[in-house]
Formats: C-alpha cells, structure tokens, sequence
C-alpha cells in the first residue's frame, strides 16, 4: 500500500472506498491489525509524544482523518486523494459486514451509548451481528475483564470509542491480546450513531468545515481545537 510521508506519519494514499477494501482485506485475513484514522490534533501531538508517533508507524492502516491532514499532505507536496473519517469508514465497514456476516464488537463511550449504537448498526445493516459491547469507562481493575469479553466474542471488527489518543494507545497495547482481526479508534462516532450527538450537516462538510460544525455544537471543544492553528503554522513552516 501506498503512504505518503505528512509531518512523519505514514498516510495512506486512498480512497474512502479503497480504505474500506483494504479494511476488509484485513478482516479475512484475520490476524491483529490496528487501523487508525488520523486528525490533526492527534499529529501534531505526535511531534512531541515519541509514543503516538511510533503507534503510527506500527499501524497496519493509517488514513488522514479531518481536512488539515489532506491539506497537509498537499502542502508536502504527496497529495492523498480525500479524507477518510472514522465514522464514514465504519459505516463503510458495518456495510461489509452486513454482506459477510461478520461480527462487530463495539467498546466505549457512556454507558448505553454502545448499544444503541449497536442496535442502530444491526437495524441499518441486517447480516451485521453485534458479537458484544462494552461502556469505555472502565476502571484500571477491570481492564482484564473488558480485554477477555473482546477476545471470547469472537468479533471480526473491534471499534472503539475512548477518544484519541487514548483509543490508539490503548488498541496498541492490547492488539495481541484483544485477539481481533481489525481494532479501529472511531472517537465519537459511537455517540454519533446512537442519536447523542449529531454530527455537522452535509453541507458544512463539502465545505470541508466539519470542524466548524462541531464547535458550533459543541463549543468546549475550543479548547481542543486551538491546537489547529498551531498544527497549520508547523506544517506551513515545514513544507514551505
Ligand atoms: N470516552 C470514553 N471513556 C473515557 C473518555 C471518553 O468512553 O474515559 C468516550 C466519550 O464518551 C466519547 C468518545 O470517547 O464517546 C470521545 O469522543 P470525542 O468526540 O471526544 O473524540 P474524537 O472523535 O474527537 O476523537
């Protein structure tokens, strides 16, 4: 496959389409395989936190997640072809496993939030089976017990829904154990599903200002977010 070189991490040159066959390629394949969907808040992070970085390298899959990524690999002069959210490429990938019957373990967020997201997949995409679902705010304790409940539910996809970079970090540490062929961060996309938060209309999107949307609806994430002009000033720096 195919990556591009943005700020040190290895993107992937693909579609959202191609993403997804890449993803389900994965799947039958059937070891563990971490992929990541990349923002800018988590790269630019990465500059500083030789950990994130290296969970990047280590992914089998890393997709320029949000529009600073796109606009980044261009500046780099190593154009990707579009942004590859997390939450389009589950969608994707919930298709796929609505047409092969594959299992889908969904873990994070409030609890009850994974169900209804897991019971909204199931509605959308009959063929789909929830193989298990699990609240993301467990204690250290429980740890064990939430990697166990992964590993015996046989799921093909493991999304989860912690945040990142805890999501990424946490898939790393575990995918041996977790025993899933494909672990996937999907940040809040779990809320999304499950009718909590809505995400920011269609029309902000083509205008490539999701991130807009989502301060409009949500304006503590400011605080987050100041992160991005930060993020556009390296990369107009580093690839003038
Ligand atoms: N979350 C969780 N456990 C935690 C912290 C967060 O399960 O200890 C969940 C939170 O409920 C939400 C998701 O992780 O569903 C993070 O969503 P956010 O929009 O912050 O993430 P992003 O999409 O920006 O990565």
């Amino acid at each position: 496959m195919e990556t591009v070189d943005v700020l040190g991490a290895p993107v992937a040159c693909l579609t959202l389409a191609e993403a997804a066959r890449t993803v389900a390629g994965f799947v039958r394949e059937g070891r563990p395989r971490q992929v990541i969907t990349l923002n800018p808040e988590y790269l630019y992070r990465a500059q500083s936190e030789p950990e994130l970085m290296e969970i990047l390298h280590r992914a089998d899959l890393v997709t320029a997640d949000g529009v600073g990524i796109v606009w980044a690999a261009r500046r780099a002069g190593n154009p990707v072809p579009e942004r590859v959210a997390g939450i389009d490429l589950l969608l994707r990938l919930a298709a796929e496993a609505g047409m092969h019957r594959w299992r889908v373990f969904l873990l994070g967020a409030a609890p009850g939030v994974a169900e209804a997201a897991g019971r909204e997949l199931a509605a959308r995409y009959p063929g789909l089976t929830v193989a298990g679902t699990h609240h993301g705010y467990f204690r250290p304790e429980e740890e064990l017990a939430v990697i166990a409940k992964v590993r015996q539910s046989r799921a093909d996809l493991l999304f989860v829904a912690l945040g990142a970079p805890r999501q990424e970090i946490w898939a790393a540490r575990h995918l041996e154990a977790l025993n899933v062929p494909v672990v996937m961060g999907v940040g809040g996309s779990l809320d999304v599903l499950a009718g909590r938060v809505r995400r920011a209309p269609a029309w902000l999107r083509r205008l490539h200002l999701e991130w807009l949307g989502r301060l409009l609806m949500d304006p503590k994430r400011w605080r987050r977010q100041l992160v991005l002009p930060k993020f556009a000033l390296l990369v107009i720096r580093r690839y003038r």
